[in-house]
């Protein structure tokens, strides 16, 4: 089988795509998003998503994060609208990039995200972003929409029965404010 780095937003949305994906890849784990804020909410859902991994036996790589040049990179769209706007075209684009660059320097042919499992989040834009990559990097980028076939009705189950760790908001500050006006994210 092939080998595939996942980038990971969360351990929760990770349950259903590394249920799929194990059955066509060896599939390997990352961690990486300087998006959470504030720190601590970034390294509970690391500790979460690392656990699943020892537990599932999967390799799990996270790298740090530089949150003051997260911040800096969406100053000018803080506001954007959350899923299709520009903050979170940049913050997609960030983290897949650090996957495909992470991917090519181990030697893994393809990856993919778990981001586009997530409902509030824009998938079509996600693997426009994704595909680019791919052609920039000479990777193979796994274009899916993991929501789809009941994936995110899954990544809930699953990750209840694990008894896992699930977040009210999509993980920065703004998300953050817009879940206290809104509505509930779960
Ligand atoms: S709402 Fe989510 S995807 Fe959008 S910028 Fe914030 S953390 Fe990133």
């Amino acid at each position: 089988m092939e080998k595939l780095l996942l980038h990971v937003c969360c351990a929760p949305c990770s349950t259903s795509v590394i249920e799929e994906l194990s059955k066509e890849f060896v599939v390997y784990l990352f961690f990486y998003n300087p998006n959470i804020h504030p720190v601590r909410e970034q390294e509970l859902r690391r500790v979460e998503s690392e656990k699943y991994a020892s537990k599932l036996g999967l390799a799990f790589y996270f790298d740090s994060s530089d949150v003051k040049a997260w911040f800096k990179m969406v100053s000018d769209n803080k506001w954007a609208t959350e899923k299709s706007g520009d903050r979170c075209y940049y913050c997609y684009e960030d983290r897949l990039r650090l996957t495909a660059m992470k991917a090519t320097e181990n030697g893994i042919g393809y990856f993919a995200s778990t981001l586009t499992v997530s409902p509030y989040k824009h998938a079509e834009m996600i693997n426009e972003i994704g595909k680019r990559l791919g052609d920039e990097y000479g990777m193979n980028y796994l274009e899916r929409d993991f929501k789809k076939k009941n994936g995110y009705k899954k990544s809930v189950e699953l990750s209840k029965n694990e008894g896992m760790y699930r977040q009210d908001y999509c993980g920065c500050v703004y998300s953050k404010l817009e879940r206290l006006r809104i509505k509930p994210y779960n």
